[in-house]
C-alpha cells in the first residue's frame, strides 16, 4: 500500500492574457500528473486573482497584504502580467517584481531546451545535444530600482532620467555560486560569465573579480568570462559550448529570451524564481509575457507553463514526477503535436489532452 500522501499548497497566480490559459493548461496536467503517482503526492490549490483586472477594480496589481497570503505556500504557480490598460512598469512592479524582490527569489533559473521534433532557427528537428541553462540574477543589478527622474537638467537636455545599476558582493557572490553548484549536476561541468566590463567599470568589474574568486572554489569546473555582445553571437555560432550561463538581471533576461527562440519558441521557455534558502516560497513561471496579441484565442503554447510546472516538482522534492512530465511534453511534440508558434496547428487544449495522455511512459 501506500504511505500517506505528501500535500503540497501552491497558489496559482494567472494574472493576464496568454497567462490565465497557460496557468489552466499546467494545471490540468499536473493534477493529471498527481492524480496517476497512486496517492505519492497532491496538490491543493488556491487561485488569485491579481493582475490587471484586479488592477481595474482596485488601482493595484494584487492586495496590500498579498505577500503575507503567499508567504504561507509552497510554492507559486504564475502566468504573466502585462495589459494594453495599465502602464508596463506599473503591472511589472506591482506585481511580479513584488514577489521576486519580497521573497527575496534571487536565483532566476532559465533553462533553454531543445525539443525533438521542433526546428529551431539554430538547427535541424532531428538535432537535440543542445541544451544549456540562463542563471538570472534576480535580485538586483540593473532592476534595483535606483535613480529617478529631473537629475540637474541643464540646456540643452530636456529632462535627465538616471537609472542606476547596483551590485553588491553578496549578491554577485550567491548567484555565482548558485551556478557553479548547478554546473556541478549536468554532464558538461561549465560556468560562463557574461558582463559588459570593458564599458561599464564600477558594478561589471567587482562581478569579474567576484566571478575569479568563487572559481577558485570550484577547480574541477571549466569557466570562461565573455562580454555580453560576444555571448550574444556565441548563442548563435557556438551554442554546443555552453551549459550554465550567469549573467546579471538585465543582460540574462535578454539572453534567456534569445536562447528561448533559438530554441524554437518563447512559447517553450520555462524558470524558476528562486530563493535557494527556503526562507520564502519559490515562483514557477513561463519566461513569456502575456502575448496580448494571441490572448483569449486558445492558441498560446502552454509547454512553457508546463515545463515551469516540472521545475516547481523538483522544487518540491519529486524529482520523478517532474522527468515523468518532461517525457511526456518531449514525446508530445516528437509526435508532431504542437501549436502553431512552433510551425503546429494544435490548440492549446490539445496540446494538453497530449501530454497528458502520454504521462502513462
Ligand atoms: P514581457 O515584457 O512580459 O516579457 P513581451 O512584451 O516580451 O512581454 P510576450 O508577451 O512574451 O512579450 O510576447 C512576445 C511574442 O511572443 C508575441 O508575439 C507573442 O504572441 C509570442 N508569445 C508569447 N508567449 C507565447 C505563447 N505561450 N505561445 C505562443 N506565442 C507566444
Ligand atoms: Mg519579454
Amino acid at each position: 500500500g501506500h504511505g500517506t500522501t505528501v500535500r503540497h499548497r501552491i497558489a496559482a497566480v494567472p494574472a493576464d492574457g496568454v497567462g490565465t490559459e497557460v496557468v489552466a493548461a499546467g494545471r490540468r496536467v499536473l493534477d493529471a500528473l498527481a492524480e496517476r503517482s497512486g496517492g505519492a503526492f497532491a496538490l491543493d490549490w488556491t487561485e488569485l486573482d491579481w493582475g490587471s483586472d484586479h488592477y481595474a477594480r482596485t488601482g493595484l496589481m494584487m492586495p496590500e497584504d498579498g505577500l503575507e497570503t503567499l508567504r504561507g505556500f509552497d510554492a507559486i504557480y504564475f502566468g504573466a502580467v502585462g495589459w494594453p490598460t495599465v502602464p508596463d512598469h506599473v503591472s511589472l512592479w506591482g506585481l511580479r517584481l513584488k514577489v521576486c524582490q519580497g521573497f527575496d527569489q534571487w536565483a532566476n533559473v532559465r533553462p533553454v531546451t531543445f525539443y525533438p521534433g521542433v526546428t529551431s532557427p539554430l538547427r535541424k528537428a532531428d538535432d537535440t545535444e543542445l541544451d544549456w541553462v540562463v542563471v538570472r540574477e534576480n535580485s538586483e543589478g540593473e532592476y534595483a530600482g535606483f535613480g529617478g527622474q529631473n537629475f540637474g537638467a541643464r540646456e540643452g537636455t530636456g529632462q535627465v532620467a538616471v537609472q542606476s545599476a547596483v551590485f553588491t558582493e553578496t549578491g554577485c557572490e550567491r548567484i555565482i555560486r548558485f551556478a557553479f553548484d548547478l554546473a556541478r549536476t549536468r554532464s558538461r561541468a561549465k560556468v560562463s560569465s557574461v558582463t559588459k566590463s570593458n564599458a561599464q567599470q564600477y558594478g561589471m568589474v567587482l562581478w569579474d573579480q567576484v566571478f575569479a574568486a568563487v572559481a577558485a572554489d570550484y577547480p574541477d569546473v571549466e569557466t570562461e568570462s565573455v562580454l555580453v555582445d560576444a555571448m550574444s553571437a556565441k548563442f548563435v555560432l557556438r551554442p554546443e559550448d555552453l551549459s550554465v550561463v550567469v549573467a546579471s538581471n538585465l543582460q540574462a533576461d535578454i539572453l534567456s529570451d534569445l536562447g528561448s527562440a533559438l530554441a524554437g519558441s518563447l512559447g517553450l521557455a520555462s524558470s524558476a524564481n528562486l530563493n535557494p534558502e527556503g526562507r520564502f516560497p519559490s515562483m514557477f513561471e513561463p519566461v513569456h509575457g502575456s502575448a496580448p496579441d494571441i490572448a483569449g484565442q486558445g492558441v498560446a503554447n502552454p509547454v512553457g507553463a508546463i515545463e515551469s510546472g516540472a521545475l516547481m516538482l523538483e522544487h518540491l522534492g519529486l524529482p520523478e514526477a517532474a522527468r515523468t512530465l518532461h517525457a511526456a511534453v518531449e514525446r508530445t511534440l516528437a509526435d508532431g503535436v504542437m501549436t502553431r508558434d512552433v510551425g503546429g496547428t494544435a490548440s492549446t487544449d490539445e496540446v494538453v489532452e497530449a501530454i497528458v495522455a502520454r504521462l502513462g511512459g
